[in-house]
């Protein structure tokens, strides 16, 4: 079906691109701000793909690439059509609040697919499932590190042996991303599933792409996402744009280990993001307010550092780290 049916955007005009101001259902949302949504509708039949950022609102060199495609987007030359969502959590992006949106309190991608009865974080995310995700042929939610986080580019998708399972893998390749992560098991027990792992159940192919951080707007990441996306319309053959040059194979990983701090303190790490770093190898300390070491950050697994907390205040029990490892 050409133009493809996403009632919440009315009629879609092939050969056009078009700006929505998008009122999401659900009770808690009933005040938001409309969120600002972008199509581009090939004037050739392909695809769906539907593309956000801003599940979490401190992401910025993600936000920033769904901005500069909907921009940049040729209709004229595409088949199929593009559904760009430059934040979902307009709450932390208007508040700069890492992790969760500062309406609940909630990390949205801890509760997909959400629930229409649920917390102001659930209502969203459900209300993305059923307006976009569902008529969308693939998925693709791009993220960074987040406010306190520096990070190497990855991408994240669900692993397994269903026909979802590889062609997510397949997208993920696509992007073009150094390390490519497959995941069987949530990264932190959680209420719900993060994005891609709830888009896969539903069997549509999704991935997650991770680029930049510490709450800035990196030109490189910006790029590298930008890069990605326009990678899988080629793969998706909605459009022969090249984009420089081709890619190296990514290194896959299967497993990916968060390390937490035992005491609330100075974080005072002796590695940083993209590192290697073996089992029982000690990476850094945490420090009391009096300058005594309350304990030594040893390394649980063998494997890439892809994500490092680079502020120094962190909480007992709080996130210093996620590790790749390769199985
Ligand atoms: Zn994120």
């Amino acid at each position: 079906m050409h133009p493809p049916k996403i009632p919440i955007l009315a009629e879609l005009t092939p050969g056009k691109a078009e700006r929505h101001l998008i009122k999401l259902p659900g009770a808690a949302l009933a005040k938001d701000e409309p969120r600002p949504v972008i199509s581009v509708t090939g004037a050739k039949p392909g695809p769906v793909l539907l593309v956000n950022a801003g599940v979490h609102g401190g992401e910025y060199p993600a936000i920033e690439a769904v901005i500069r495609l909907g921009k940049m987007l040729d209709p004229s030359a595409i088949a199929g059509t593009v559904i760009l969502m430059p934040v979902l959590s307009l709450p932390a992006f208007r508040n700069r609040t890492p992790f969760v949106c500062p309406v609940d309190n909630v990390n949205p991608n801890r509760v997909f697919p959400g629930d229409p009865n649920g917390s102001y974080s659930e209502q969203m995310t459900h209300a993305l499932i059923n307006e976009f995700v569902v008529h969308a042929d693939a998925y693709i939610d791009l993220h960074g590190g987040d406010i306190p986080e520096a990070l190497v580019p990855f991408c994240i998708c669900r692993g397994g042996a269903e026909d979802v399972d590889v062609k997510s893998k397949e997208l993920a390749i696509a992007f073009g991303l150094p390390y490519v992560l497959t995941v069987t098991r949530p990264v932190q027990p959680a209420k719900g599933l993060s994005s891609y792992a709830a888009v896969a159940e539903r069997g549509i192919p999704a991935v997650l792409a991770e680029a930049g951080g510490v709450g800035q707007l990196q030109e490189k990441a910006v790029e590298l996402l930008m890069d990605g996306v326009r990678r899988v319309m080629t793969h998706l053959k909605m459009s022969a744009l090249d984009p420089s040059a081709p890619m190296p194979a990514p290194a896959v990983l299967t497993r990916f280990e968060w390390l937490y701090a035992k005491n609330a303190g100075m974080f005072y790490p002796r590695v940083k993001a993209g590192d290697l770093v073996q089992m029982g190898e000690e990476i850094g300390t945490i420090g009391s307010l009096f300058g005594d070491t309350l304990e030594t950050v040893i390394a649980q697994v063998s494997g890439r550092i892809l994500f490092l907390t680079i502020n120094p205040s962190v909480l007992e029990k709080g996130l210093l780290m996620g590790i790749g490892v390769a199985e």
